[in-house]
């Protein structure tokens, strides 16, 4: 109850705070929210309401980037003691966008806007684009730290256009995520180095020695793509479509979503060297990579994955070097189902709780319905989509389900023993007792144009006498002959049908 109390009076105080600051912003003062955004929950090791005003207007005015009243000047930025460039900066404060953000940055491979300093960030609805550079979005330089929200929802930090590529973020220091959208980003790596942070991590790129919390927001259709190592002509190996984390780097996931991203190696979603611990809501799934395998969370060599806290969320795992009996994620409460919270992304496992330890099992396939196709039946796979046990049907004598007339045709279904698949024969017309059919050789030429159509396309061919032979309609009579052979055999009689059929007009 007392709970409830403080939480109506925050929210009160919130709305209270967040009312004056719309009606103001006009006079560019900001506006007021916790650092998690406008609506204060607990998430993860974040338990206290921390009131920030978001005071420093970042926009555009004119085509020139903005902060607060004049023109957004670029100044000397030190990534360490000795290399420093003039960039695009922010140092310790509390900012918020109020228009888009466009960087369309000169300097090729150097990161557009740097964080240097304890920066509280929200992006108030609007997104950080970065046209035309082939670089990160953001960098958090070594031992400063961006704190990322987003109150009104919808803001992005993607690159734009086909000459952008790069990390959304990369962080040497701390990066707080409670909100916005890290999508539409993706690297390209040109050297087949696995260490080089060109191939990995296309939403987010976490140094050695570095940490991410990620409490809420998304990491969506990032990519870690392949390219061709320029020297050697080898494909390059792209890891981390949405997340990358370095040896020794921590990333912790209370809530938010990754998902949609690809790699074309590991870690379609996250590919961890470092420690990670997920709870909350946390869900990495519907990540991918070509082949479809290790497309979630992938845990590299000495990678772990460990749950800190009450899960709820949806996570695909799989790790380097795995075999059955090996535990791919720790810290699990032995009470709790998990079931339907991880599932194995690498098929020759499926995953099973065990104590405090989701552990690698066989496989074990789950057949659904047999499928099939006109000469085959088989299973497949629903969680690998590997077909199994195909083979051909076996038909049984078949029924006639529609008698022929001497004006229509009948109709012969068979049914495969197995599958139960059915298929139909064509039953020919009843012959019409003529007497002039059965003798003369030369017949066949004084039908008319109704009767050889008639004929041809119909076993009953078969019983023509072999004066026929010698007519001129030999060629195709061979043909059918060969045709009824063949049905026999395995195809399909609709497709040998059709073709029977064609030949006679
Ligand atoms: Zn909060
Ligand atoms: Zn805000
Ligand atoms: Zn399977
Ligand atoms: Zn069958």
């Amino acid at each position: 109850m007392k709970n409830k109390l403080f939480t109506i009076l925050i929210g009160l105080a919130m709305v209270a705070a967040i009312l004056p600051a719309y009606k103001v912003k006009a006079e560019e003062t900001g506006h007021k929210h916790c650092i998690c955004g406008a609506q204060h929950t607990e998430k993860g090791d974040h338990v206290s309401d921390t009131q920030t005003e978001y005071s420093t207007r970042l926009y555009m005015k004119d085509g020139k980037l903005m902060m607060g009243d004049g023109e957004w000047e670029t100044r000397e930025t030190a990534l360490t003691p000795y290399v420093s460039y003039d960039a695009y900066s922010l140092e310790s404060g509390n900012y918020y966008l109020d228009t888009d953000l466009e960087f369309s940055y000169e300097l090729i491979e150097m990161p557009v806007l740097f964080i240097d300093g304890d920066v509280n960030l929200c992006l108030n609805g609007h997104s950080i684009i970065l046209a035309s550079s082939q670089s990160s979005v953001i960098e958090v330089i070594k031992g400063k730290s961006l704190t990322l929200t987003d109150c009104k929802g919808g803001g992005n930090i993607s690159h734009k256009g086909i000459y952008s590529a790069g990390h959304g973020i990369t962080t040497a220091g701390t990066f707080n995520m409670y909100g916005g959208n890290i999508t539409n980003n993706f690297t390209f790596g040109v050297t087949n180095n696995i260490a080089d942070k060109a191939n990995n991590g296309g939403g987010v790129f976490i140094e050695p020695n570095c940490t991410m919390n990620m409490y809420g927001g998304t990491i969506t259709n990032n990519k870690a793509v392949s390219g061709k190592d320029s020297s050697t002509g080898e494909a390059i190996e792209g890891h981390g479509g949405g997340v990358y984390v370095s040896k020794d780097s921590e990333f912790n996931m209370y809530g938010g979503e990754i998902s949609g991203n690809k790699s074309n190696l590991t870690g379609g979603g996250v590919y961890n060297l470092g420690t990670m611990t997920v709870s909350g809501d946390a869900k990495i799934s519907g990540n991918g990579k070509n082949s479809r395998n290790y497309s979630n969370a992938y845990m590299g060599e000495r990678g772990t994955l460990t749950i800190g806290g009450k899960l709820t969320g949806k996570i695909g795992v799989s790790k380097y070097d795995s075999k059955v009996g090996d535990v791919v994620v720790t810290g699990a409460d032995a009470d709790t189902d998990y079931s339907a919270i991880f599932f194995s992304d690498n098929f020759n496992f499926d995953v099973k709780h065990d104590g405090n330890n989701i552990v690698l099992i066989p496989h074990t396939h789950v057949l659904g319905e047999w499928k099939h196709n006109g000469i085959l039946h088989w299973h497949e796979c629903e969680v690998c989509s590997k077909v199994l046990d195909d083979a051909e049907h076996t038909w049984d004598e078949g029924v006639i389900t529609k008698e022929p007339t001497t004006d229509a045709e009948g109709e012969k279904t068979f049914t495969c023993d197995v599958c139960k698949a059915t298929k139909t024969e064509a039953i020919d017309k009843l012959p019409v007792v003529n007497d002039e059919i059965q003798d003369g050789s030369n017949n066949s030429q004084d039908t008319d144009v109704s009767d050889k159509n008639q004929n041809n396309g119909t076993t009953g061919e078969q019983n023509n006498d072999t004066s026929a032979i010698t007519s001129p309609e030999t060629g195709d009579k061979m043909n059918l002959v060969l045709w009824i052979a063949l049905l026999a055999v395995s195809t399909s009689t609709v497709i040998g049908t059709a073709v029977v059929k064609r030949k006679t007009i």
